[in-house]
């Protein structure tokens, strides 16, 4: 209770003195008042974010749920639209590396505010606004205003943090095109927020055919999930012969394949992205690995001992700090010789940490393995690093292959990697041969090597066996 009220009404106040109580009552209305606006006050901060002093999340839905139910009530129009806005990588390095990061995550928020006036509130993340756009014309207005939204966001900050920039991504969405209710709305806007992160594109308007792509991944992810949890339940793993100038059959890619009751065969192009994404190609990638090394002893005991395997490695699952143990331990329970086995890396795996990958391919050398370096081509390509990456085997990516026989500008960009691949003291390998012109270039320009549907696709290890005990006969 309020000890200060209490007293007043115990004063013993005098039956004439109106005067006195008009006084003591006008006290009573100031007090009042001033403890109305220390009311309001502390409702204001605490509707407020104290990093960016923007208002929170609950303000937001409060002043949508309006807007929407004042634009359902117009009719059709100008528009509304909510954008989702997160500050990217360069900001979350920044964040943890200065102690400035809340002065310019404000200043972040004061320069969209210039933009949008009131119409920004805190997400529930630090580093997220939630935006709305009223009264836009069009979606052409919409898209005008996000993006002097980014580029006010990505311009370079103050002295003195006039070194520091930072990007962000925007997810927007219309109503009532891309949703009706709020829920629909934010869920839609998010599904362009992560299109946006995914493209690396500043800003991304919400469409149809995202949402349907965005439900078909999720649905992947959990079928995938439980494929691994119910012990690899459809996956499989197929194999494609690596044949040799004579057609002769040398070794086999392991390529995975996923049988899904409902959806049938899912592409690995599909799926080991998302593994990727959820962390589970890791899984996936040690089950292959052994899977496909017990696949090559039973072939070596079946008498076909020179042939070897060549299985795919994710980045995550390269990054692995066990990474050369976990092999090991692979080569070891299965009792294969190092030689036997060749992984394939492409350009990314290494380039992301490249003194470690080097650290770790010379160990994985230094017990027989091989090393390719797959879809070259397509990557950095920098040729100062292949020298110090030391690659057994460069796999020149199909889209230098398709039609190499009728373009002479990929004859030529064929014949220096090969000429190059050669100076490094590498092999080489073509991907994607599908026509005898194309093989018939490469085995007269020096490739070692080749793969494709014109010998064969991957295959079931029953056919592969086959295939490598009769020789291929595609190319003939
Ligand atoms: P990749 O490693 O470049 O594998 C070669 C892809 O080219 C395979 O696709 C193969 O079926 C396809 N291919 C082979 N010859 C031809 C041809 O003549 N013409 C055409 N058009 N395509 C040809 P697939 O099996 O769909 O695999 C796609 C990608 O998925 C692979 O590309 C690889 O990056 C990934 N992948 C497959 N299996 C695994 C795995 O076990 N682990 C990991 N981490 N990734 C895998
Ligand atoms: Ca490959
Ligand atoms: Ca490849």
């Amino acid at each position: 209770m309020n000890n200060e009220r209490t007293d007043y009404l115990e004063e013993p106040a005098a039956a004439d003195d109106i005067g006195e109580l008009r006084r003591q009552l006008d006290e009573l209305r100031d007090r009042h008042q001033k403890l109305e606006v220390r009311v309001a006050e502390y409702q204001d901060l605490l509707n407020r974010n104290p990093a960016t002093g923007l208002p929170i999340r609950r303000l937001f839905d409060a002043e949508l749920g309006q807007a929407l139910s004042g634009a359902a009530s117009r009719g059709r129009g100008r528009l509304l639209a909510i954008g989702l806005l997160r500050l990217d990588g360069d900001y979350a390095r920044i964040k943890n590396s200065r102690d400035r990061n809340r002065v310019l995550l404000y200043k972040t928020a004061d320069r969209i505010r210039e933009i949008v006036g009131d119409n920004i509130y805190q997400s529930d993340r630090l580093d997220e606004f939630l935006l709305i756009f009223r009264d836009m014309p069009n979606t052409d207005g919409v898209e005008l205003r996000a993006d002097q939204i980014v580029e006010a966001v990505s311009r370079f900050h103050e002295a003195p943090a006039d070194d520091i920039r930072f990007g962000c991504y925007l997810g927007i969405s219309v109503y009532p095109n891309h949703g009706k209710t709020r829920e629909e709305l934010l869920g839609n806007a998010d599904i362009a927020l992560i299109e946006s992160e995914r493209n690396g594109t500043p800003f991304v308007l919400y469409g149809d055919e995202m949402g349907v792509r965005y439900r078909e991944r999720e649905y992947i992810e959990t079928e995938l999930k439980l494929a691994i949890q119910s012990g690899f339940e459809g996956l499989d793993l197929h194999y494609q012969p690596l044949v040799d100038g004579d057609g002769r059959i040398r070794g086999a890619e392991a390529l995975i394949r996923w049988d899904h009751s409902g959806l049938g065969r899912i592409s690995p192009s599909r799926f080991i992205p998302v593994a990727e994404e959820i962390g589970a190609v890791r899984f996936i990638g040690q089950w292959s690995l052994y899977r496909a090394c017990r696949q090559l002893k039973q072939w070596h005991a079946a008498g076909l001992d020179d042939l070897y395997v060549s299985v795919n490695l994710s980045p995550s699952q390269f990054k692995q700090v066990d990474l050369v143990e976990r092999i090991g331990g692979v080569i070891e329970s299965v009792d294969l010789p190092g030689r036997c086995l060749t992984l394939e890396l492409t350009e990314t795996t290494v380039m992301e940490e490249p003194e470690e990958a080097i650290a770790k391919m010379k160990d994985l050398q230094s017990m027989g393995l091989r090393l390719a370096l797959d879809d070259f081509g397509t990557g950095y390509s920098s040729l100062s690093y292949l020298r110090r990456f030391e690659f057994d085997t460069l796999k020149i990516d199909r889209s230098f292959i398709t039609n190499v026989d009728m373009n002479p500008h990929d004859q030529e960009i064929v014949r220096a990697m090969v000429a190059m691949a050669r100076a490094f003291g590498m092999q080489t390998l073509a991907e994607g041969v599908e026509r005898r012109e194309e093989l018939e270039f490469l085995m007269e320009n020096g490739c070692d090597l080749v793969q494709g549907f014109l010998y064969s696709p991957a295959v079931a290890h029953g056919e592969f066996l086959a295939l490598a005990e009769s020789g291929v006969s595609g190319a003939s």
